[in-house]
């Protein structure tokens, strides 16, 4: 089966997990589905449910501006969030749907096959690398991990909506977007 089955068969299976979102949209992905660099983020928030894309709204500029930083834009990543609905509120997502939606991002990964994946926060840290404690105990360190059958490079670094509170850290989240360069 191609890229394109498999995800649109993907996307199938994920709208039928949308029972505790009432009324959301599935923000499934963007980018390039051939990419290198795939981008995990938490959730959808409000203009990413409306516009059905992650990354479209405030925390998404920023994200383009790193991109940009290294000359990526989003026609050379793929981009996707641990869960694919907006979750009320902009509350957090539950240890349980992480637990729920992991399997899907896991499929997810499988499907586009990325030469290094890049975490964006706590949330994506939780799902794919199992870390609960301080995020600072994993940003900037790549790690070599076996998802399904496969073995992936995965960098940690903040999530850009931090950085929207904490401006400061931004020469910290520069330098792990380079360490995404050099590879
Ligand atoms: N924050 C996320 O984690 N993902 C998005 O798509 C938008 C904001």
């Amino acid at each position: 089966m191609d890229k394109d089955r498999k995800l649109s068969k993907l996307k199938n299976l994920i709208l039928k997990f949308n029972k505790n979102f009432p009324g959301k949209n599935l923000v499934f992905s963007d980018g390039n589905k051939e990419a290198k660099i795939m981008i995990v983020g938490e959730a959808p928030g409000r203009t990413e449910d409306k516009l059905q894309k992650p990354f479209v709204g405030r925390a998404g500029k920023l994200l383009d501006s790193l991109l940009k930083s290294i000359n990526l834009n989003r026609s050379k990543v793929y981009i996707t969030n641990v869960v694919n609905y907006r979750p009320d509120k902009n509350r957090k997502p539950t240890a349980q749907e992480i637990s729920e939606f992991k399997k899907l991002l896991f499929k997810h990964i499988e499907i586009i096959s990325p030469k290094c994946i890049l975490l964006l926060g706590a949330t994506a840290a939780k799902a794919v690398l199992n870390h609960i404690g301080p995020l600072s105990e994993v940003r900037g360190k790549w790690k070599n991990i076996k998802i399904k059958n496969s073995y992936f490079d995965i960098l940690t670094t903040f999530h850009p909506a931090f950085l929207l509170r904490k401006p400061a850290k931004i020469k910290i989240m520069l330098k792990d977007f380079l360490k995404i360069k050099k590879i």
